[in-house]
């Protein structure tokens, strides 16, 4: 796939993907366009060799693999499907000083300050009872700008250029309208209604997190760059379904997206829990052969990497610095916050090598503290060699984040080109 056709596609899945409900319906699709078999947990299954499969957890986590059956030494790509923002919380209505407002709770190390004078919709999963007595649930996005948090003035402020906090309680709570008539259980109805749910008889629980409805774009005088929210991790989310995509079956390859890495991943579709575990234990159910299946695939944990700033470069190791458009990173920690080793990271440098894309290193300061990702949790869980990898990045965790038009495409080609 050329590198104009793999960007565009990925504008349009930041865009379509505000939740991680969002993106994981976006990757059923696709991955269901492109031959994969959805399977149910609930389901016994009888998968097939030759065959393609996918399936999800809580509609917020997904594994597509092939099934050559013969041959175990899979190729793994994990990366995670959440992103910080701001979750409203069940009772959200607050009616003072002339206007409505949403009361929320931060989900994840967010950077709170960019999320100030943002044009904000709302999106996520709504569970209703109809009149047959049965719960369903459905996606909702609205799409238009509903909300924003506007700024204090600098003139009621003279510390905002200095001393800057902002409580997360009593600073950032959305503004929705000036009219008090306002009723959440109403504005509810009429998303469903816009989904064309009418048989509502009680709408008993939602997900619903604030996004941004600036679009993903290219971005800097030679379109360089690529801004949008949610780069951290839809990006590495695209760059794997992609990859799973464009092999044949007969190779070996499992793609896994899940949901709460950004606050530990221990859920019922996170990385520490048993969706991974459980389904290679039904791709192969005799222990011997699960268990060579193990020891001999090899997991690529893709996630964003911190690319030197150039406005604080102190802040990296200058030996270890990523730059954006530079290449895929490899990324090491010798505390075990990635789980990088000299055998995974040479695999993976001989199939870049193969193809001529270029490689970097990221290490932290060691004067500084390390962030973890996926990787160290499924190595952990269940024994698989991994490396941890991902695409330089600006600004993570901003509302806003900045990365190359480059080094997706870059891991695409490798990862497609993997041999373990
Ligand atoms: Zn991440």
């Amino acid at each position: 796939m050329k590198k104009e056709d793999f960007n565009e596609g990925l504008l349009g899945f930041l865009d379509a993907s505000p939740t991680p409900f969002h993106a994981t319906s976006n990757m059923s699709m696709m991955l269901s366009n492109a031959g994969f078999l959805q399977l149910n947990e609930v389901d016994k299954w009888e998968l097939e060799a030759g065959q393609k499969y996918y399936v999800t957890r809580n509609d917020s986590s997904v594994i597509a693999f092939t099934y050559p059956k013969e041959q175990k030494n899979y190729v793994m790509v994990g990366a995670h499907t959440d992103s910080p923002n701001l979750k409203l919380k069940p009772n959200p209505v607050i009616k003072e000083h002339g206007v409505v407002k949403f009361g929320v709770e931060s989900y994840g190390g967010l950077l709170l300050t960019p999320w100030f004078d943002r044009d904000l919709s709302l999106a996520g999963r709504v569970s209703y009872l109809n009149s047959e007595g049965e719960i369903k649930e459905t996606l909702i996005n609205v799409q238009k700008s509903i909300a924003t948090i506007p700024s204090l003035a600098i003139h009621l402020d003279d510390k905002a250029n200095k001393d800057k906090t902002v409580n997360k309680q009593t600073d950032i709570c959305p503004v929705l309208t000036t009219n008090d008539d306002f009723e959440f259980d109403e504005f509810l109805r009429w998303q469903l209604s816009k989904n064309e749910i009418l048989d509502v008889k009680e709408v008993y629980a939602s997900e619903l997190s604030f996004y941004d409805t600036a679009k993903a774009v290219f971005l800097g005088l030679h379109d360089d760059f690529i801004a949008s929210a949610r780069l951290d991790n839809l990006l590495s989310c695209y760059v794997g379904m992609l990859s799973i995509c464009s092999v044949d079956a007969n190779k070996p390859m499992l793609f896994i997206a899940s949901d709460h890495e950004e606050v530990g991943s221990e859920s019922t579709s996170g990385a520490a829990g048993s969706f991974l575990e459980s389904t290679l234990k039904r791709m192969f159910p005799d222990m011997d052969e699960y268990m060579n299946m193990i020891r001999t695939s090899m997991m690529i944990s893709a996630d964003n990497a911190h690319a030197i700033h150039p406005n604080f470069s102190s802040k990296h190791d200058s030996k270890h610095a990523p730059y954006i458009n530079k290449g895929v990173v490899i990324k090491i920690n010798a505390n075990q916050r990635y789980a990088s080793n000299s055998v995974t990271i040479s695999k993976f440098m001989d199939s870049a090598k193969s193809i001529n894309e270029p490689l970097q290193n990221f290490v932290t300061r060691s004067d500084m503290g390390c962030g973890s990702t996926i990787g160290p949790i499924t190595a952990t869980r269940l024994g698989i060699e991994t490396i941890d990898v991902g695409l330089p990045t600006l600004g993570m965790h901003s509302i806003r984040e900045l990365a190359g038009n480059a080094d997706a495409h870059s891991l695409y080609k490798i990862l497609v080109a993997f041999k373990n």
